[in-house]
C-alpha cells in the first residue's frame, strides 16, 4: 500500500484487525481511509493474496454495525479495486 494511486485518497488512522472473504484469514493491518468515507480500504489478505477483505470488529463495534447491516457496500468497494487494479494492469 505504500503506492499512491491516483484514483485512492487514503488517510492512515491506524490499524485494525481485518478478515479475508476468499479464504476467511484474520490480519492486522493498516486502517486507510476509503475515499474519505467511515470505511476502511480492503488490504491484501497475506494468505492468499485476495483484496477481497473488510474490517473484521467484535459486536458493539460502529464499523461492525455499519458492515453487519450492509456487505454490499464492501461488494461495491471490491468491484472498484477490480477495476482500478484492471487499469494499471494495461498500462
Ligand atoms: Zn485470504
Amino acid at each position: 500500500m505504500e503506492k499512491n494511486n491516483k484514483n485512492f485518497s487514503l488517510m492512515l488512522r491506524g490499524t485494525r484487525t481485518f478478515i479475508c472473504d476468499n479464504c476467511g484469514h484474520k490480519f492486522k493491518g493498516g486502517d486507510f481511509e476509503w475515499n474519505c468515507t467511515a470505511f476502511s480500504a480492503p488490504l491484501k489478505c497475506p494468505k492468499c493474496g485476495s483484496f477481497h477483505t473488510y474490517p473484521y470488529s467484535s459486536s458493539g463495534d460502529i464499523f461492525g454495525w455499519i458492515f453487519g447491516s450492509d456487505k454490499s457496500i464492501y461488494e461495491d468497494i471490491w468491484k472498484t479495486m477490480d477495476e482500478q487494479h484492471n487499469n494499471i494492469d494495461n498500462e
